[in-house]
């Protein structure tokens, strides 16, 4: 019998590129964003940090966020 054929999920934390952590599930031993609940736009109802390289018009558009 082999094993390690069907890579498993398991706890893996996740860190986001301002700074949070938070744990989810992955077949990866590390995981990294570079937005996550805490720092999104349509989460915080606040640009902050990411605004570089048009990356916030860009999820503004994808949600359809008006920045008013
Ligand atoms: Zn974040």
């Amino acid at each position: 019998m082999k094993e390690n054929l069907h890579p498993k999920y398991k706890p893996v934390v996740v860190r986001c590129a301002c700074g949070e952590t938070f744990e989810t599930s992955s077949t990866k031993d590390e995981l990294r964003v570079d937005i996550c609940s805490k720092c999104h736009p349509y989460f915080t109802g606040k640009q902050k940090l990411v605004d570089t390289g048009g990356r916030v018009d860009r999820f503004n558009k994808r949600f359809n966020i008006n920045s008013k």
